[in-house]
């Protein structure tokens, strides 16, 4: 009997033995918490991707709250967000009591669009939105540039969480060109792993010190900010050394350098995951170019040059008389992992309660086709071939490969 091959997930992480060293290594040393190989880390991810200031936190998602609090967004106000997302693009909104305002996207690359965003600007009151989420969907980018033209006096935040390595319009992402801050996400399934773990990236000084006042409890430990001078320095006007000050309460939202480590040393093969994920991305088109016309490849979006975070296919599943559930079980038996990303946040439970949105047709239309097949760097090429074989199968004869 021979042995059946390995299960492949939709995503997975890449350790290698540096990596574990570099992790073992830190737990020999000093800090666990935030200390020097934050430091490093965030150094390391700047670089990366041209970011003037990175500061990591403890998730994508507190990330994503560090980055509305920098901005004051608050309660009353509107945050925009493409409703084809995770959760937490607009839980961002809800942690700060302002109100979430969903967008619609483009039906065949899922990303949002300036007409989507205006739409929704003009629905929600133009005085009213106080920052604009902008979600990199599958690696590949939103046109932020057309956005920070349409809006110049409204923060655009992007959600990069899947757009690490990513170019838009020849800049990389990360470098703020034309949004105020840039949210990445090192969990496991992303492009670069730290275990959990978010990266904040801006060109604003400003912003760059409240993220950090912020994810550290909103305390200030540098005497030149502080304001109560009577306990803050003695009668010779030296700072006394316990003291610190908080203007505003913050959060724990503290990286620990064990996951600054594993991040650390991850975003040094950031060049080389990317380019795996391009290929295996490209062996994806080709492959599912054979399957019929039901079935397709994502389409790329112009201008990008994008880093593939997820290998998304589009496949009419009622004009090839199946349903995404019954074949994504026939896969699963076959051993393949795959997934949904995602089911538009404003017809969550909670969001239509809170935040009634008229039906969106371009997220319905793409959520009803989309199914993320397997994509990581250490899958090996042959894999591809196997997944695109599985899916034909189980989309009967009319979705029968070449
Ligand atoms: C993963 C992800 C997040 C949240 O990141 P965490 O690190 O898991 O908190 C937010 N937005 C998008 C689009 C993501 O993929």
């Amino acid at each position: 009997m021979s042995v059946p091959p390995p299960f492949l997930p939709y995503g997975r992480q890449c350790i290698d033995e540096a990596d574990i060293a570099a992790v073992a290594e830190v737990l020999r040393g000093d800090f666990l918490t935030t200390g020097p190989t934050v430091d490093a880390f965030e150094a390391a991810f700047a670089a990366a991707v041209n970011a003037l200031y990175a500061v990591a936190c403890s998730s994508g998602t507190a990330g994503l709250h560090l980055a509305m609090m920098a901005l004051g967004v608050g309660p009353g106000d509107v945050v925009i967000v493409p409703t084809v997302t995770f959760l937490a693009s607009a839980n961002c909104a809800v942690y700060v009591g302002a109100e979430p305002v969903f967008a619609d996207v483009d039906p065949d690359t899922g990303l949002t669009t300036l007409a989507a965003i205006s739409e929704a600007v003009e629905r929600a009151g133009r005085d009213r939105v106080k920052a604009i989420v902008a979600v990199h969907l599958n690696g590949h980018c939103v046109d932020v540039a057309a956005l920070a033209q349409a809006f110049p006096e409204i923060p655009i935040v992007e959600d990069a969480c899947h757009a690490l390595g990513a170019a838009n319009g020849g800049e990389t992402v990360g470098a703020c060109t034309h949004s105020a801050i840039a949210m990445f996400s090192t969990h496991p399934v992303k492009t670069v792993a730290s275990g959990e773990g978010g990266v904040l990236c801006t060109r604003d000084p400003v912003l760059d010190e409240r993220m950090r006042r912020h994810r550290n409890h909103g305390m200030v430990r540098d005497p030149a900010r502080f304001t109560d001078r009577e306990a803050a320095f003695d009668a010779a006007g030296e700072p006394n050394p316990w003291y610190y000050e908080m203007p505003e309460p913050g959060y724990n939202y503290r990286l620990s350098d064990i996951h600054a480590a594993l991040g650390l040393s991850q975003i040094g093969r950031l060049s080389g995951f990317v380019d795996r994920r391009r290929h295996l991305r490209g062996l994806y088109e080709t492959a599912l170019g054979r399957c019929g016309p039901h079935v397709r490849a994502l389409p790329t979006a112009p201008g990008c040059d994008p880093a593939w975070h997820l290998s998304v296919a589009l496949i009419d599943f009622a004009a090839l008389d199946t349903d995404r559930g019954t074949v994504m079980r026939r896969l699963r038996d076959e051993g393949i992992g795959t997934q949904v990303h995602y089911f538009p946040v404003h017809r969550q439970p909670y969001f239509r309660e809170t935040a009634p949105t008229p039906a969106l047709a371009g997220a319905d239309r793409y959520y009803e086709r989309c199914l993320s097949l397997p994509l990581f760097p250490a899958m090996a090429d042959e894999d591809v071939g196997r997944v695109v074989a599985a899916l034909s199968r189980s989309l009967g004869n009319g979705g029968a490969a070449g």
